[in-house]
């Protein structure tokens, strides 16, 4: 459809970012484009089906997406934030990054018990901020009803990962 072609079009290759290697996609083009941006709000909330009550969205671009999208379903926005920055109590997980590892941080207290919850990001790599998402969401009580993303970037496996729970992608990069 139009919105897959302007995602398409408005998505920015950059090469060797963040590190040589890396073929980056640089979505602020896409933000800044009011009908596209619309678009791709309006066709991530289309393909979810049934009821959600909360969009937990990956900090930091996933919260671009996730709160005009829970607005559109009339559900409420989860933060899903690196740690350090809530004020707590929180609850955490942690995840093996290609050096190191990383965590992230929600407030549990926002997550009712069985709440349906739709996580989304910008990009799907590998998959590990969004499995760390849902082990946490889960762990918490949440009802993961599945994800949505903007782009899949499919070589690196990362739908192998989130197994067992519906992976909706707009765009996918072979
Ligand atoms: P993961 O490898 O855990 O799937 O991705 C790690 C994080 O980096 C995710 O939040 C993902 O959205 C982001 N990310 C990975 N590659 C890219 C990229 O090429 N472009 C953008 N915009 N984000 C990326």
């Amino acid at each position: 459809a139009d919105v897959l072609r302007r995602i398409d079009e408005l998505v920015r290759l950059v090469p060797d970012y963040p590190k040589p290697g890396v073929m980056f996609r640089d979505i602020t083009p896409l933000l800044a484009d009011a009908a596209a941006f619309a678009a791709v709000i309006a066709e991530i909330a289309a393909r979810v089906d049934g009821p959600v009550d909360l969009v937990a969205g990956m900090e930091a671009r996933g919260f671009l997406i996730a709160a005009p999208v829970a607005v559109a379903l009339g559900a409420g926005v989860l933060p899903v934030r690196k740690a350090g920055k809530l004020p707590g109590p929180t609850a955490a997980e942690s995840y093996d990054l290609e050096y190191g590892t990383a965590t992230i941080e929600i407030h549990p207290a926002t997550v009712p018990a069985g709440a349906r919850v739709l996580v989304i990001d910008d990009v799907l790599a590998t998959g590990g901020t969004a499995a760390a998402t849902v082990a946490l969401l889960e762990r918490c009580g949440a009802h993961v009803v599945g994800l949505s993303f903007l782009v899949e970037l499919e070589a690196l496996g990362g739908r192998e990962r989130l197994a067992g729970h519906p992976v909706d992608v707009l765009v996918a990069v072979p």
